[in-house]
C-alpha cells in the first residue's frame, strides 16, 4: 500500500458515515432488520427500492454519475471509501445495482440527450428496474461469440435468439442487450465487430423470460428468448457495430465495487465465530477448525492488502497486472472457503437449510455454502483469470 487518504477524502468519509448512521437507523425502524429470503422476491425488491430511494435523496445512490444527473463525480479513492463504509455499515442491497453501476454509466457515456432524459431518472429513482443481457448459451467467457440476431427492418430491429443467466430479467422493465447485427463478422474471424447495444422494453411481444432455479432454490436469473421482438432503432446505444466498446466500458465498473469485500468477509468471519460460540462451542476447541479460522483471518488481511496494492498502482497510472485478476481469484476463493468453514463450525446443524424449524441463523450458512459457488463464475471465471495471469503477468508460453 502506497497512498494516503487526503483531507477531502476524510471529509467525504465523515459525511457518508454520518448520513448512514441516521438513515440506516430510520430505515431499520421502518423495515425488518434482515432481508426477507430471496424466494420472497416481491418483499426483497420493495425493501431494496426503499433503500435506494433513501440513498438517492441523500445523493448517495450513484456516486460515479455526473452531478447534473444526481451523482457526485466520485474519485477512485472516494469509490474505495464508499465501498468500505457500505460494507462496514452492512447496508441493504439496492434495487437497481446493474442500472446504477453498469448501464447508467453506459447511457451517460454513449447515450443521446433524449436517451439520457428518458432513462437515467428512472434508474436512479428506482421507478424502473433494469437487467443486463449479455451472456448466451455459447457466449459466456467468450462473450464476443454472441449470436442473438438483430435484423434491421425500417425504423426497427427484429430480435431472434436466446440469452441466458440474465439476472432479474423476469421483473425488469428495461434491459440492455448485446446483439449481433453483422453475423458475417464471426465468419471473417472478427467477432468483436458487428455487435450492437440495444435498450429493450422487456414488456413488448416476442420476449419470453423463463426463470432458472439455481442451487440455492431461488429463481433470480433467466433464459430470455426473443422471437421476432421489435426494438426501435432509436433505442440503440452508440452506433451499429459499436456494442463491444459500449459494453467494455461498463464491465470495468464491476471492479470498483470489490474494495469493500475484505470488510464484508471479515464481518462474515466474526459472525460465524459468534454463531459457533452460541450454537456449537466445542467446535472452537477443535485444533483443525482453529487452524482454518486463523488461516481464514490471514487470508482476509491478504485480500485487503492486495486490493490496496492494486489501488496504489491505479493511482500511479501503472498497469495492474497481476493484482486485479489476483484480487478476483482471491475473493472468490476466500468467499467459498469461508462459506465451507461457516457450515463446518456448526457441525451437523450447518447443513440445515432455511425454512426448517431448527435452521441456525435462518439457514444463512447453508445458503452461503451454495450461493458462493457463483463467485468463481461471475465477473470472470477462475480459469479465465488464471489464463490472464499466465498470459499477461508471467508471460507463460502458449501451446
Ligand atoms: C449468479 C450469476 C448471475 C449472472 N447474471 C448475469 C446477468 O445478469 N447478465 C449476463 O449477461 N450474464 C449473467 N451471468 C452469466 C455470467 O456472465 C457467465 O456465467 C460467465 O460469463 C461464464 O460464462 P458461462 O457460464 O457460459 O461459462 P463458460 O464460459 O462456458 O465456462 C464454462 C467453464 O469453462 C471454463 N473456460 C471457459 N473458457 C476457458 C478458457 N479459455 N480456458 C480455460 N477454461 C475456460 C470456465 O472457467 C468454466 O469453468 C450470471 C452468472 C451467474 C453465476
Amino acid at each position: 500500500m502506497d497512498f494516503a487518504f487526503t483531507p477531502e477524502d476524510e471529509v467525504f468519509r465523515a459525511e457518508l458515515r454520518s448520513w448512514l448512521e441516521g438513515n440506516l437507523r430510520a430505515f431499520r425502524k421502518d423495515r425488518d432488520e434482515v432481508e426477507p429470503p430471496p424466494t420472497d422476491l416481491g418483499a426483497t425488491m420493495a425493501r431494496r427500492k426503499d433503500w435506494q430511494r433513501r440513498l438517492n435523496q441523500g445523493r448517495w445512490a450513484a456516486i460515479n454519475w455526473p452531478r447534473e444527473w444526481g451523482g457526485r463525480e466520485a474519485t477512485i479513492m472516494q469509490n474505495v471509501i464508499y465501498s468500505e463504509e457500505m460494507a462496514r455499515a452492512r447496508t441493504p442491497g439496492i434495487f437497481n445495482a446493474n442500472g446504477i453501476w453498469q448501464i447508467g454509466p453506459m447511457i451517460i457515456r454513449w447515450g443521446t440527450d433524449e436517451q439520457k432524459q428518458r432513462w437515467l431518472p428512472g434508474i436512479l429513482s428506482a421507478d424502473e428496474h433494469w437487467c443486463q443481457g449479455f451472456s448466451e448459451p455459447e457466449a459466456g467467457s467468450d462473450l464476443a461469440n454472441l449470436r442473438c440476431r438483430a435484423t434491421r427492418d425500417g425504423d426497427e430491429y427484429v430480435l431472434d435468439g436466446t440469452k441466458i443467466w440474465i439476472s432479474t430479467a423476469h421483473i425488469a422493465d428495461w434491459g440492455l442487450f448485446l446483439v449481433r447485427t453483422d453475423p458475417a463478422a464471426i465468419e471473417r474471424k472478427a467477432k468483436h465487430e458487428g455487435i450492437t447495444a440495444l435498450i429493450v422494453d422487456m414488456r413488448v411481444p416476442g420476449i419470453q423470460c423463463r426463470p432458472i432455479r439455481d442451487i440455492t432454490g431461488d429463481e433470480m436469473f433467466n433464459e430470455v428468448v426473443f422471437a421476432e421482438a421489435r426494438v426501435p432503432v432509436a433505442y440503440r446505444l452508440g452506433e451499429e457495430g459499436q456494442g463491444w466498446q459500449v459494453a467494455m466500458g461498463t464491465l470495468g465498473h464491476e471492479r470498483v465495487g470489490t474494495a469493500g469485500m475484505s470488510i464484508t468477509l471479515a464481518a462474515e468471519l466474526e459472525r460465524m465465530i459468534a454463531t459457533a460460540r452460541e450454537h456449537n462451542p466445542d467446535a472452537l476447541e477443535d485444533p483443525d477448525l482453529r487452524d482454518r479460522l486463523a488461516r481464514a483471518w490471514t487470508q482476509v488481511t491478504l485480500t485487503r492488502l492486495l486490493n490496496y496494492r492494486a489501488l496504489s498502482k491505479v493511482l500511479k497510472g501503472e498497469k495492474t497486472w497481476p493484482e486485479v485478476p489476483l484480487a478476483k481469484l482471491q475473493w472468490s476463493h476466500l468467499s467459498q472457503t469461508l462459506a465451507e468453514l461457516g457450515c463446518d463450525l456448526l457441525g451437523p446443524a450447518g447443513i440445515l437449510a432455511r425454512g426448517g424449524p431448527d435452521a441456525v441463523d435462518g439457514g444463512h450458512w447453508n445458503h452461503q455454502y451454495c450461493w458462493q459457488r457463483y463467485t468463481s463464475i461471475g465477473a470472470g471465471t477462475t480459469e479465465v483469470q488464471k489464463n490472464i495471469i499466465a498470459d499477461r503477468a508471467i508471460s507463460l508460453p502458449r501451446r
